[in-house]
């Protein structure tokens, strides 16, 4: 089949779902968008706009472990026929540990007294990166746990591994690229002459 197969980043998604979507189908293969500690800054300062410092190598072995959690998680909760759609338990309890444990790294502000102010001191965890982490993870609690999770879709146009929230009724793919390989991937089923 000619054409791309895989279109522009499906940029409308929740931290937690882009976080997920760092892992998508090339022409031939899956390609990993998070292989480098700058490539962790990148994301981070495209979901929050801030600046960070380079991330350390185990900030980059954290937020992977917590991108493919969270697509365990959102397997398990779409029920995703992409795969063989057997998730052992052991391996799902793992996942949602990785997630709880990781929304616990969120920053947080305590009060304190300065030159005789009450003022709002904020406290990291181990470092603005793991705290932006938290953040993504403490997000992600809140959206399985929640309405949320129902609008949670695998996209099923052929090669593709993201998922996407389901924004309007009629909404299919995750982009519309993949919803122009399926249209021209049926029309390619129809002109294809019966054996
Ligand atoms: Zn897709």
């Amino acid at each position: 089949m000619s054409g791309p197969t895989s279109g522009p980043p499906v940029t409308d998604q929740p931290a937690p779902i882009d976080l997920m979507n760092t892992l998508r189908a090339d022409r031939h293969a899956i390609r990993d968008e998070l292989t480098s500690p700058a490539a962790l800054r990148d994301w981070l300062v495209r979901m929050t706009g801030e600046a960070f410092a380079a991330p350390r190598p185990a900030e980059l072995v954290a937020a992977r472990r917590l991108r493919d959690s969270l697509r365990l998680v959102a397997a398990v909760s779409t029920g995703d026929p992409r795969g063989d759609s057997t998730w052992p338990t052991d391996e799902v309890e793992n996942a949602l540990s990785v997630v709880n444990e990781t929304a616990s790294w969120r920053a947080r502000t305590n009060l304190v007294l300065r030159a005789g102010r009450v003022l709002g001191d904020v406290v990291f965890h181990t470092s603005p990166v793991s705290a932006a982490l938290g953040d993504v993870a403490h997000e992600a609690v809140e959206f399985f746990a929640g309405p949320a999770a129902q609008t949670l879709r695998p996209c099923c146009a052929p090669r593709c591994v993201l998922y996407f929230v389901k924004t309007h009724p009629r909404r299919e793919w995750c982009s519309q690229t993949c919803g122009n390989r399926v249209r021209a991937a049926r029309h390619y089923q129809r002109i294809r002459p019966q054996v």
